[in-house]
């Protein structure tokens, strides 16, 4: 569903993805780690055009990335971050149907039922009518993941969504990842945690200084990797 073919991206002249090939397949749980600055967010940001490329090509869901089709592929990808980027004067619900109102041309009743639905689903149903500043952090990504979902996309990327979190909130949006995963959504996640990578990745990208180093799927990965870098990652993280 997704294809990076020999990618270069440079801020300035500073290298920030090497020769990027990659090829996604739909309903695919692909995980990306790697230290701090090898490119993981650059990465996934090209898929959905916040970043543009300066070589190569990405193809996603059969359109090439470029101008004319970046409308038609972002209404296909979702993205979640690592600071929620909820509107903090909109309660949850306007928040939800925001998107889904003005680029679908939803109707309110529509908009809002299609949100109180993902909103049950990410188990915050009760919620609709607070702001964010009002939810803990782990209740701010969930309505986040649930903004998402409104838009139907086929893809969800995720750049490290826990890692704003307190430890006793991770679990419950690694949980609803899971539940996300387990429906067969094509899933590509920047995160370190290495239980959910496990537990949920098909495979695991291994990054380091703009160039894919490993991929291979997590338990491989995790228990025999090839390369030193790997190898040096995984003892610092682990
Ligand atoms: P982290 O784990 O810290 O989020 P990352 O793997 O996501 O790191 P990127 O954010 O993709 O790394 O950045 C890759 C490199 O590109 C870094 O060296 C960074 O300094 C540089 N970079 C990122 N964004 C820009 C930008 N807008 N302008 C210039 N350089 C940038
Ligand atoms: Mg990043």
């Amino acid at each position: 569903i997704i294809t990076f073919n020999n990618v270069d991206k440079w801020y300035g002249n500073y290298h920030a993805l090497k020769n990027i090939n990659l090829s996604i397949s739909k309903g695919e749980r692909l995980v990306i780690c790697g230290p701090s600055g090898s490119g993981k967010s650059t990465l996934i940001r090209c898929i959905n055009g916040l970043e543009q490329y300066n070589n190569g090509d990405i193809t996603v869901a059969g359109h090439l990335l470029n101008n004319k089709e970046l409308h038609t592929i972002r209404g296909q990808v979702g993205m979640v971050f690592q600071h929620f980027n909820l509107f903090p004067h909109m309660t949850v619900l306007d928040n939800l149907t925001l998107a889904p109102r003005r680029a679908l041309k939803m109707s309110k009743i529509d908009a809002e039922n299609l949100a109180r639905k993902f909103l049950d689903r990410v188990h915050i149903g009760h919620q609709a009518d607070k702001f964010p500043g009002q939810l803990s952090g782990g209740q701010q990504q969930r309505v986040a993941i649930a903004r998402s979902l409104c838009m139907k996309p086929n893809i969800l990327l995720f750049d490290e969504p826990t890692s704003a979190l307190d430890p006793e909130m991770i679990r419950e949006v690694l949980d609803v990842m899971k539940e996300l995963a387990d429906d067969g959504i094509t899933m590509i996640c920047v995160t370190h945690e290495m239980g959910f990578a496990r537990q949920v990745a098909d495979r695991v990208v291994f990054m380091d200084q703009g160039e894919i180093i490993e991929i291979a799927p997590p338990a491989l990965l995790f228990d025999n990797p090839k390369h030193q870098r790997t190898q040096q990652f995984l003892e610092n993280i682990l």
